[in-house]
């Protein structure tokens, strides 16, 4: 077997241009003009990059931005006092911090202050509780890239072992939490789990967000399997690189992600999406 593409550049670029209709649709007939406001805190090129094309994306679909870069030494007072500003401005629909932050400011102390209404990452705990509850929220945007993937080719979640490997709160978690809503069977391995390999080899969905080159190469994957690498990893030549051994993982899975152009445009897209629900919310208030 070789697996078929799961292309979320290709699906991205789609939901885009729905989107700049909405955007239009909303501007011209209840003058509503949804706008992200991103904070970057020092240089990291990473983050640079992905800040860079959350805004070219917001642009392509008629949603406004601003981008507040603040040095690698501002402090957490400035940065709380900074969200607060944000939170009060009507104008403004989504708040997003672009993640990691140094160390002297805490990480989370900064996703608490960010209003729930505008919290457009969906990591407020207030949001990361509705989902919890299965209540309509801010969804995170990698999970629900995920998730809008999958269900674009209207792969069967309902009673399928998924398996998701990595816990972060910002993928793992949530991912796992968004599929079992599904009526999946989740089971969640990270860097403590024994058997990875054979857990791994019953998922019909396989999620993969570990952070590690090439950890799960085709003897992870069960026959007919959905395969989904999040992993974004830079290899020495500057080209970037998944978690999964995408060759030998293609020859048995029914579905993969490639990397890139598979989870990471839907990532973007899925922010694009919050800030149009976060900007009608708002205005219904
Ligand atoms: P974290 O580092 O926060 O989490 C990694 C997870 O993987 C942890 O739960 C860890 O376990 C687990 N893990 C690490 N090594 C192993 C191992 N050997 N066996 C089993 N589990 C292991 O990463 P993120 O969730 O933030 O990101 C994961 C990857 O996805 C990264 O490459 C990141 O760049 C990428 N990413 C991509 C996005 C996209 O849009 N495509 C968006 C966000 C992230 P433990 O908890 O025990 O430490």
């Amino acid at each position: 077997m070789t697996a078929e593409l799961l292309n979320g550049r290709e699906l991205s670029d789609k939901l885009k241009e729905e989107m700049k209709q909405e955007v239009a649709a909303l501007k011209e007939q209840q003058h509503i003009h949804p706008h992200l406001t991103v904070i970057l805190v020092g240089d990291d090129p990473a983050s640079k990059s992905y800040v860079r094309g959350k805004e070219k994306a917001c642009d392509y679909t008629g949603i406004s931005s601003d981008l507040i870069e603040l040095p690698i030494s501002v402090s957490e007072q400035k940065l709380l006092q900074i969200i607060e500003e944000q939170n009060n401005n009507n104008d403004v629909h989504g708040i997003l911090v672009q993640l990691p932050l140094p160390d002297h400011i805490d990480e989370q102390k900064v996703i608490h202050a960010i209003s729930p209404l505008k919290d457009v990452d969906g990591f407020h705990p207030v949001n990361i509780g509705k989902l919890v509850n299965g209540e309509e929220t801010f969804l995170p945007c990698t999970p629900f890239g995920i998730l809008t993937m999958l269900e674009s080719k209207d792969i069967d979640i309902e009673g399928k072992h998924a398996v998701i490997i990595g816990r972060s709160n910002i993928v793992g978690k949530p991912m796992g939490l968004l599929l079992l809503e599904r009526n999946a069977t989740v089971t969640y391995c990270h860097s403590r789990t024994k058997n990875l390999r054979e857990i791994a080899s019953e998922a019909d969905i396989l999620v993969v967000a570990m952070g590690r080159q090439n950890a799960v190469d085709g003897s992870y994957v069960k026959e007919g399997a959905a395969v989904i690498d999040v992993g974004i990893n830079r290899m020495e030549n500057g080209k970037l690189t998944g978690d999964v051994d995408f060759e030998s993982a293609k020859e048995k899975a029914a579905y993969i992600t490639p990397v890139p152009r598979g989870v990471g445009p839907m990532t973007i897209t899925m922010l694009l999406k919050n800030t149009i629900k976060a900007a009608k919310g708002l205005a219904e208030k």
